[in-house]
């Protein structure tokens, strides 16, 4: 029998009042049917508030130590369930397993992050203008934290919001994305193993405009983390600031990488297809443009038409690259082949859906390299969230930097060159939050602050590291005399 998945909230298992659950199916074989998940609606989300709103003064009041013990916990327990969440990830979100592997030891490793940071929060002292005085911050928790998360990494963005928070001492609603919904459910349960106390934590699945609407308005949600589209995102930024309350948005993103007259073609096909087509470019930061100089374009082109072409694609749990997350995302990839097509790209590899019998019924698509693009085509500018990688060739490096820069997003950009002052102009004028040398644009730090630019985010505060935190508390400054 199909496993039903509750909502977790003031410390229960819970169904929702709604009555009503949704399947959640497996890409790579979509009439497997991996869980049933609640689909709750506004009156299961205000509860869910309500009950954070209940804990958040004890929570606050917790030693960070004792925050720091219980993440730490939660880490521990995260990491001995390694095989079982990867497996659930693999089969929910259909991603390789290793990337899917990757991601669970991502979430651990977060947790384990920010249970040490717990201990150092504090604030700073200064110096007192008068005599007998003692001048001070301290930072406390902002209260209770929104948090809405995407289908991509359903595992590692939950993880990185609602390590800071807990660890920041903020009470937490969280809504994963309704595709995916396993993993971040998960980490509710290792917390609730760690003795996280009751109503701390509290995870409610079901659809954006019902549950996520009521966790943006409600009046005693004091700050809301957003990642997703930018067109959701846009929304969530609107209603979260008319309802007045701390925002922070990241977004989707359109990356470039680079490609100077001085680099290897070789080497840069391989950077641009790992960035490109990992994850089955179903990355905020995937690699969706490749800007060539014109002397190394032929060669790089080969090597990179080579490279989609010998991708394994076939179910994530035995191959290198998966299927896309849902049959919507599948057609969304193969209607922008076809709108490259008519504005004038040419197809030097994929385009289509595999053949095959293990392929034939999950929503796998082809690596696919356009060539001849220019910068205004709607596949040099709009995300298409698929293995799509547009090559654009450019006659000077200067050209290079514009066209990188010339989309509405500025999520991550790369270059490959050999030449240290390209690099460095690169690093000063490239208009994106994360800004990577000879590197795939994606691959993140997790004790780095990742943000983006333009489209990519609200601009309003970072996420992981410690800029990571900075969302989650709020300074006071003391001034004490005696
Ligand atoms: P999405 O915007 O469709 O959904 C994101 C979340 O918002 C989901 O939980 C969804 O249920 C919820 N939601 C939908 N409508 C809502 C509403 N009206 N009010 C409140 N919540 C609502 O995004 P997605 O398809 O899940 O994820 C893919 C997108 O996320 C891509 O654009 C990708 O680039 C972006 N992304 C960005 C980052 C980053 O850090 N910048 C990371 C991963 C993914």
């Amino acid at each position: 029998m199909t496993e039903r998945k509750q909502n977790y909230v003031n410390g229960e298992w819970i169904e929702s009042a709604t009555g009503e659950t949704v399947a959640v199916g497996n890409p790579a074989n979509p009439s497997e049917v991996v869980a049933r998940y609640q689909q709750s609606g506004a009156a299961d989300a205000a509860d869910a508030v309500e009950a954070a709103a209940a804990a958040a003064d004890d929570w606050a009041a917790t030693p960070g130590p004792e925050r720091g013990r219980i993440l730490r916990e939660a880490g521990i327990r995260l990491a001995e369930r390694k095989d079982e969440l990867t497996n659930l990830l693999v089969a929910e979100e259909g991603k390789a397993r290793a990337e899917a592997s990757g991601e669970v030891q991502r979430a651990v490793d977060i947790f384990h992050y920010f249970a040490g940071k717990a201990s150092d929060l504090g604030g700073t002292v200064k110096s007192p203008s008068a005599p007998n005085q003692h001048l001070y911050t301290v930072e406390e928790p902002v209260g209770v934290a929104a948090l809405i998360t995407p289908w991509n990494y359903p595992i590692a963005i939950p993880a990185w919001k609602l390590a800071p928070a807990l660890a920041a001492g903020n009470a937490v609603v969280l809504k994963p994305a309704s595709i995916a919904p396993g993993v971040a459910l998960e980490l509710a349960e290792a917390l609730d193993d760690a003795g996280l106390p009751d109503g701390v934590l509290n995870v409610v699945t079901g659809p954006g405009s019902a549950v996520g609407t009521e966790f943006i308005e409600h009046e005693a949600v004091d700050a809301v983390s957003f990642t997703g589209s930018s067109e959701v995102g846009q929304l969530v930024y609107e209603q979260a600031t008319d309802a007045g309350k701390r925002v922070q948005t990241e977004l989707g993103g359109k990356n470039p990488t680079v490609v100077s007259e001085s680099a290897d073609p070789a080497e840069a096909a391989d950077i641009v297809a790992n960035g490109g087509f990992g994850t089955t470019g179903q990355s905020c930061t995937a690699c969706s443009r490749a800007i060539v100089h014109e002397s190394v374009y032929d060669e790089f082109v080969d090597e990179l038409v080579d490279r989609a072409e010998s991708v394994d694609i076939g179910p994530g749990a035995e191959h290198e690259m998966g299927p896309q997350v849902s049959a919507a995302e599948r057609d969304s990839t193969l209607e922008y082949v076809g709108i490259a097509e008519d504005e004038g790209a040419t197809l030097a590899a994929g385009g289509g859906v595999p053949a095959g019998a293990e392929v034939e019924s999950g929503y796998f698509v082809e690596p696919t390299v356009f060539v001849d693009a220019t910068p205004d085509m709607r596949i040099a500018q709009e995300e298409v969230f698929g293995p799509v990688v547009a090559v654009i060739e450019v006659s000077d490096f200067d050209e290079g930097l514009a066209v990188a820069n010339n989309v509405p997003y500025g999520l991550s950009a790369s270059v490959v060159t050999d030449d240290h002052a390209e690099a460095n102009r690169f690093v000063d004028e490239a208009e994106a939050g994360v800004v990577k040398i000879n590197e795939k644009t994606t691959g993140l730090e997790l004790h780095v602050p990742f943000g983006g630019f333009k489209r990519s985010s609200s601009e309003t505060w970072r996420e992981q590291g410690d800029a990571g935190l900075s969302f989650y508390t709020i300074e006071k400054t003391v001034y004490d005399s005696y």
